[in-house]
């Protein structure tokens, strides 16, 4: 199958690894939309959101969400997590991901 996203968690692609559990890989975005743009990449193959219920893993990407945070300085500042989802959710790369921004002052609202 020709994932860039498993590509990437196969490390057949090189990409910026700040935090590395057995399942999720979590990475800098290749184009940031704050200082710090993570990616939070589950190595396993789903699609989207949808096509996931392994709530084991879900637990895993949020505790290496809360851990990359505070490796990357914004945990008492501030951060956002999100997992767009289908076309008009923004989804572009269909191997589910969960964003973290941070680094800044958000936008209030949700777009
Ligand atoms: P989506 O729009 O699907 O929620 O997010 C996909 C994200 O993946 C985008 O923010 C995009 O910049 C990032 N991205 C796409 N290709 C690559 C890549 O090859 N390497 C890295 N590090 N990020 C990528
Ligand atoms: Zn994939």
């Amino acid at each position: 199958m020709d994932c860039i996203f498993c590509r990437i968690a196969g490390k057949e692609i090189p990409s910026k690894v700040v935090h590395e559990t057995e399942n999720v890989l979590v990475i800098k975005d290749i184009d940031p939309q704050a200082p710090v743009h993570l990616l939070l990449i589950p190595k396993a193959h789903y699609p989207t959101l949808l096509d996931c219920d392994d709530t084991r893993l879900f637990g895993e990407i949020i505790e290496a969400a809360k851990d990359a945070a505070k490796k990357s300085g914004v945990d008492k500042s501030g951060f956002r997590l999100t997992v767009n989802t289908n076309e008009e959710g923004g989804q572009t790369v269909f191997h589910l991901h969960m964003h973290l921004l941070g680094g800044r002052a958000l936008a209030g609202k949700m777009g």
